[in-house]
């Protein structure tokens, strides 16, 4: 527990406006997206990163751990505070400062909502790639800390790919600036690159120079229904192959679209066993041209049914459908072990075909779907936390399937980051020497361990 003599401080640097002390607060900054609670002793609102450079000074001297937090969206336990301590809440450093429409860049603080920046940056005809299918809520902080990607990546690439610069507060107050605001430049270590992916671990970003692409002509969304899950690999290697980029290929399996089927209002025959989501961007003529080759590879590969959107509001429709995957899956069980691993293209019908193995072996519903253009498939394990024989089993599938996509050539995060979820299998990966670099790096950022202690990494 924090002494009321810290809280009084902490009270001094960010003013009792904005600072949490009630258990009924506190308990609303307690979860995130993976169920778990923790509850912290306090939470607090900085807004600059003055204060926040104050805090972390404090928590340095009277040794008490800061977790940051974004919009708590996260599916990997990055930010519930797992010592206890201050949870520093971003949310509201929430203010798009710059688009600089000349230069494509945007300058935003972190607790700047994703969707928000999207809004802002179509004003000028320009869109921030990175779409993560939590897009309405979750914060471009959240984002870099993980290195967000989302169905635009297999064309556009994750969020790292979009980060120029940051402003960033050290652990141990120090606040420093990071990259460039051009798009070129190499003086020195990348550190910006350092912190993308971090986990919020190695320092607060308090402010981000991003990358901002003008917005397509173009766009045309399709929903293809295959009744053979092989020939939907097949299909997606040969859109691929035929040198055509989607700005999204998103993949549903069976069970995924069980849970969604109301809202498809569309038929499907009880031999469905998969649905792709293709979307192609660019020049209007292009994408006529591409989706007819699309459309033909799709076919040739057996597809039953190709369901072209003839207007904004039915692609708004079919994406709702993709996005609503995630928190439908409820229906099946209340608690779900939900992996994000990746493997090479060419090896997804393989691991499809594992996980459905696995499945059967340890006798658990195993929902995949995701984004199958770069091989991005999340496997949520579906168990009931309070049946102890089904959650161990769901637990002996994670572990199988990240040995199956390591076999496959594959790694068993692709953004939703190692957290406290994933830590106990980061050496399944990683060699030892490597996670030894690892921490040192961190514990010279971060000497005293107070920065989101507990995560990445299992003890010290
Ligand atoms: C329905 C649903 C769909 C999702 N779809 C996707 C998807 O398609 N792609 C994807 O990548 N993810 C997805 N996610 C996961 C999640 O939304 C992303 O990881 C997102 O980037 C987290 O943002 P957040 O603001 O909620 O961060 P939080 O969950 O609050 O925090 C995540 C991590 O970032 C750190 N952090 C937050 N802000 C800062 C900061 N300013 N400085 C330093 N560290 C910070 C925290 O300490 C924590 O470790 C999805 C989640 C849900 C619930």
């Amino acid at each position: 527990m924090l002494s009321s003599n810290i809280v009084k401080e902490l009270q001094g640097i960010v003013g009792g406006e904005n600072i949490l002390t009630s258990k009924e607060e506190r308990i609303c900054y307690s979860y995130d997206a993976t169920n778990q609670q923790l509850i912290p002793d306090a939470v607090l609102f900085p807004q600059s990163a003055e204060e926040i450079s104050h805090v972390l000074r404090l928590a340095n001297s009277e040794k008490f751990p800061v977790t940051p937090r974004g919009a708590g969206s996260g599916f990997s336990g990055g930010s519930l505070p797992v010592e206890g301590g201050v949870v520093l809440s971003l949310e509201r450093m929430n203010h798009v400062l710059e688009i600089d429409s000349e230069n494509l860049i945007a300058v935003v603080e972190p607790g700047v909502v994703n969707l928000d920046l999207q809004i802002e940056a179509e004003r000028f005809g320009l869109f921030f790639p990175p779409d993560p299918s939590s897009l309405k809520f979750c914060t471009i902080g959240g984002n870099i800390a993980e290195c967000a990607g989302g169905p635009r990546a297999v064309k556009y690439g994750v969020t790292r790919d979009y980060v120029l610069g940051l402003e960033v507060v050290l652990p141990t107050g120090e606040i420093i600036d990071t990259g460039v605001k051009t798009l070129k430049g190499v003086v020195g270590y990348d550190l910006t690159r350092l912190i993308v992916g971090s986990e919020g671990t190695l320092g607060i970003v308090t402010r981000a120079t991003l990358r901002l692409l003008p917005l397509p002509e173009a766009v045309k969304t399709m929903l293809v229904v295959f009744n053979d899950l092989s020939d939907t690999g097949r299909a997606v290697l040969s859109i691929m192959n035929s040198r055509i980029i989607p700005s999204a290929i998103e993949f549903m399996d069976a069970v995924s679209i069980g849970c969604v089927e109301e809202s498809l209002s569309m038929e499907l025959s009880k031999d469905t066993e998969a649905i792709l989501l293709i979307e192609l961007d660019g020049e209007s003529g292009a994408i006529d041209r591409q989706s007819a080759v699309v459309r033909d590879i799709c076919m040739q590969h057996n597809a039953v049914n190709v369901r072209v959107a003839s207007d904004k509001r039915e692609t708004k429709d079919l994406w709702r459908i993709r996005r609503s995957i995630s928190p439908s899956l409820i229906k099946l069980k209340p608690y779900k072990l939900n992996e994000d691993v990746v493997v090479p293209r060419s090896k997804i019908p393989d691991l499809i075909a594992g996980v459905r193995d696995i499945a059967g072996k340890k006798n658990v519903i195993i929902a995949t779907f995701g984004h199958a253009g770069d091989g991005n498939i999340h496997i949520n394990i579906m168990v009931d936390n309070n049946n102890h024989d089904e959650l161990r089993r769901g637990k002996e599938a994670v572990e199988e399937v990240f040995r199956l996509t390591i076999g496959l050539g594959g790694t068993i995060s692709g953004e939703h980051g190692i957290g406290t979820v994933k830590a106990p299998y980061i050496g399944m990966e990683l060699k030892p020497h490597v996670i030894d670099v690892m921490k040192k790096i961190k514990q010279t950022l971060d000497p005293n361990g107070i920065l989101n202690p507990g995560k990445i990494f299992q003890g010290k």
